[in-house]
Order: C-alpha cells, then sequence, then structure tokens
C-alpha cells in the first residue's frame, strides 16, 4: 500500500504535513498497545498517548457502537449521557472545579480556556513558558512559543508574555537546587511586572504542567504554587493544560497539577479523553463559567455530543476498572529505572526524566556542554522503528527520545523496548 498511497497523498495533501520516518509506515490495524501495517507485521507502540487505554479497545469500540446506532445529537437537547459525562469527569477533579464545557480538540479547548480567563478578568495579557505548545488555531498559536518562534512563526504578539521553561536539565536553575521552583517562578512574577508597567492586566498564564513539545519536562516542586500565586495576586487566572499529562498518566497522580500541590482555575483536557475519537473538555469554577452569563454564549455542533459523552464516559470506566493509573506508575517507574541504568553505560544519555508512562531521554554529544545529539536521536528513532517499536523525539532541539505509550503497556513490553534500545545505543552512530 505504500506505494501507491505514498504519491497520491503527495499530491492531495500539503507537502509541510510530515509523516514519521524517513520511510513512511502504512497502519492498517491497531490493538490496545500493538499496531499492524499492511503486511500485518506487529509494531510495539510506545508513542502514542492519544489511544490512553489502547488502541481499539473492545469496549470503547462497543460503546461508540452502540450509541451509533441508538442516536447521536448535540447539547441543545436533554440526554443523561451528556450530564453523566460531565458529573464523572468533575467528580475526579477538586471540588470547586465543577463546570464542564464541551469542545472537540485540545486547541479548541485553550482556545476557549483563554476566552472565559479574558472575560472573567476583562483583560488580554497572557503569559507562556517558552516551548510551550497548546495547539493549532489561530489564538492557540498565539500562546504557543512553540509555533509562533518556529518556521514560519510571526513572534509574541503583543499581549503574550514569555516566561523561560522550566527545566532542571538545560535551564539556568538546575534540580539539585532546591530553590529552582521559586527561582522559576520569580520569571513569572516579573512577567506579571511587565505586563502591568504597560498599563495593561493579566488575563492568564497558561501552561502544561509538565511540558511535553518542550522536552517531556519536569518543573522542579513549589514552580506552580509561587508562580499561581504571582498570576493570582495581579487577578489573573491559572490555566492548566492537561493534555498530554491528564487521567493517569503521570501513574503518582491523576493530573499533573496535583504533583505540584495546586489547584488551576481552568483545566484543559483532550487527547486522552476520547481514546482516540475528538473528545476536548475545559472544566473551571462556576464563577468563571458565569463570565459567560452576559450572553456570550458557548455552543460547539459536535462538542459533548451524545456520542463523544458515552465514549468519554466509557474510557474513565476502563481507566478505573484496569487499573490503569497504578499500571501508568509501575510499568513507568519500571522504565525509567532501566533508562537510568543505560544513562551509566552510555555519556550519550545526558537525562533520563519523567513520571508513570510520560518520559524522556536526553540525548547530548558532551555531558558538561549540554550540545543537544538530534542526529542520534533521530538514528534511534528509525532503527527502533526496524526492531518494530514506535517512539518519537522532541524538544526545541529534537534531540529527546518521547516515551509515552498507550497506558496498557506492560513491564514486558518494557523490557523489550529496553533490550532493543540497549542494542541500539551499541551502534556507531551512537558512539561519542
Ligand atoms: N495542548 C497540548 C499540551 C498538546 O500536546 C496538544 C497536541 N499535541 C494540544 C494542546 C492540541 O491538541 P489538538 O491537536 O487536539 O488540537
Amino acid at each position: 500500500a505504500t506505494e501507491t498511497v505514498l504519491p497520491r497523498r503527495k499530491k492531495r495533501f500539503a507537502g509541510n504535513l510530515k509523516l514519521s520516518y524517513r520511510a513512511p509506515l502504512t497502519l492498517l490495524r491497531g490493538y490496545r498497545q500493538f499496531l499492524f501495517d499492511q503486511y500485518g507485521r506487529t509494531y510495539l507502540d510506545g508513542y502514542n498517548n492519544v489511544p490512553h487505554v489502547g488502541h481499539c479497545h473492545p469496549r470503547i469500540v462497543a460503546a461508540a457502537a452502540r450509541q451509533n446506532r441508538l442516536l447521536n445529537t448535540n447539547t441543545r437537547y436533554l440526554h443523561p449521557a451528556q450530564v453523566e459525562y460531565a458529573e464523572a469527569l468533575t467528580s475526579r477533579l477538586p471540588d470547586e472545579l465543577s463546570v464542564c464545557f464541551f469542545v472537540n480538540s485540545g486547541s479548541e479547548a485553550n482556545e476557549l480556556a483563554l476566552r472565559l480567563a479574558r472575560a472573567h478578568t476583562g483583560a488580554d495579557d497572557t503569559i507562556v513558558m517558552d516551548a510551550g505548545y497548546h495547539g493549532n488555531t489561530n489564538t492557540a498559536i498565539d500562546i504557543s512559543p512553540y509555533k509562533f518562534n518556529g518556521p514560519g512563526g510571526r513572534g509574541a504578539p503583543d499581549w503574550v508574555e514569555v516566561v523561560p521553561v522550566a527545566d532542571p536539565y538545560r535551564g539556568p536553575y538546575k534540580g539539585s537546587d532546591p530553590e529552582a521552583g521559586r527561582k522559576y517562578a520569580d520569571h513569572v512574577r516579573v512577567a506579571v511586572e511587565r505586563i502591568q508597567a504597560r498599563d495593561r492586566r493579566v488575563a492568564a498564564f497558561i501552561c502544561e504542567i509538565f511540558p511535553s513539545v518542550g522536552g517531556q519536562l519536569i518543573p522542579p516542586p513549589g514552580y506552580y504554587r509561587h508562580a499561581y500565586e504571582a498570576v493570582r495576586a495581579a487577578g489573573g487566572v491559572c490555566i492548566a493544560d492537561e493534555v498530554q499529562t491528564g487521567l493517569g498518566r503521570i501513574g503518582t497522580h491523576q493530573w499533573g497539577f496535583e504533583t505540584q500541590g495546586v489547584v488551576p482555575d481552568i483545566v484543559v483536557l483532550g487527547k486522552p479523553i476520547g481514546n482516540g475519537h475528538p473528545i476536548g473538555a475545559v472544566i473551571t469554577t462556576p464563577a468563571i463559567a458565569a463570565s459567560f452569563a452576559n450572553g456570550m454564549e458557548f455552543f460547539s455542533t459536535f462538542g459533548g455530543s451524545t456520542l463523544a459523552c458515552v465514549i468519554g464516559r466509557e474510557v474513565l470506566r476502563v481507566v478505573d476498572e484496569e487499573n490503569l493509573q497504578a499500571q501508568a506508575l509501575d510499568v513507568g517507574t519500571f522504565m525509567l529505572d532501566g533508562l537510568r541504568a543505560l544513562q551509566d553505560d552510555h555519556v550519550m544519555i545526558g537525562d533520563v526524566r519523567g513520571s508513570g508512562l510520560f518520559m524522556g531521554v536526553e540525548l547530548v554529544e558532551s555531558r558538561d556542554t549540554l550540545e543537544p545529539a538530534q542526529k542520534a536521536a533521530s538514528y534511534i528513532v528509525n532503527r527502533l522503528r526496524e526492531h518494530r517499536i514506535l517512539i518519537g523525539t522532541d524538544g526545541p532541539f529534537d534531540n529527546v527520545l518521547k516515551i509515552r505509550p498507550p497506558l496498557c503497556f506492560t513491564r514486558e513490553d518494557a523490557s523489550y523496548l529496553l533490550h532493543r534500545l540497549a542494542a541500539v545505543l551499541r551502534e556507531e552512530p551512537c558512539r561519542i
């Protein structure tokens, strides 16, 4: 299929839509943590976080089919499934976050979150973390340094203040510094002051609790507590984008913000909650939700559809009944231990970080200069594909191996990945 599909695709899709791998992979079927190509070859999926409970999970497929036969309509009518899903989702969050808005993607959810923050505060200005990524629609790009500073980007709009990403490995304050969290948060405080010095006010501080496109980073303890204090003192709203980290992936907690002991004012959810179906959600306080009461109604044709809600509800049940958060913690910890053992043998592995099944392995040419080893990262991803394991790269220099499989990934899968990775690391292009 690849030989015939590729040229046809090139004609009909814009050239900037990149494919994974130099030799593209045609995938025709998926089951849990496995993907199958046109020859029936099996690949272990160590990369795709969207099928949170596993590709084509039979219970999700069955729930979708059942509801598809009955009805799929929008939130202008009453249906118990819609309310039940909103109740189930909010019951997993702190009490004050009790109102849901349903959309179709992470980008839409971030747009809506910012719109809510602006309606609530009457302000426009927004603080974002460098290398942050919040989506591909206009305003989502405006708050994503990864996009507006990337190829073809138009730079930060005048209502955006960028603060350094809280990176305890590559950033100015290292993980070994107990004050690192506060020091990074001081940049947020200064950004607030810069906004005020221009006679403007802060609408929002938005960030991925663990920056993912930025290189699978785990900000130091205390960062969000101090940053949120500074933003709230100035009347701003704190938005947590949990599109990558949410719903148990990080193992120790259900949500990333819990690791830092903070409660955001708005939580943004996407990818995992739909297990591959286009479902996004914005969850906030009654007071912030009420800022739309002046007639600024929010409605989405597909957001919160009966079908979406039934699927979303079933995803939550599967996460609980299959104990997937506990599995993410167990398998992720096992895998991180294995990766750290590899780090002892390979100087190229500068840093191993992660929590649960959210992991990053940063490759460097030198542990002193931290020069990114981007070619080696790309080599490893391509060689692992030949071993039928899928992972990816990320980070501003594309030198971070990104491992974030579906949560049904097992210790056996992790062992297999570690063994193959160990073999590839011994090959010539990975020696320094
Ligand atoms: N936020 C984060 C943290 C993301 O990683 C992404 C997607 N990679 C988005 C938002 C955008 O989500 P979507 O592609 O569903 O619009």
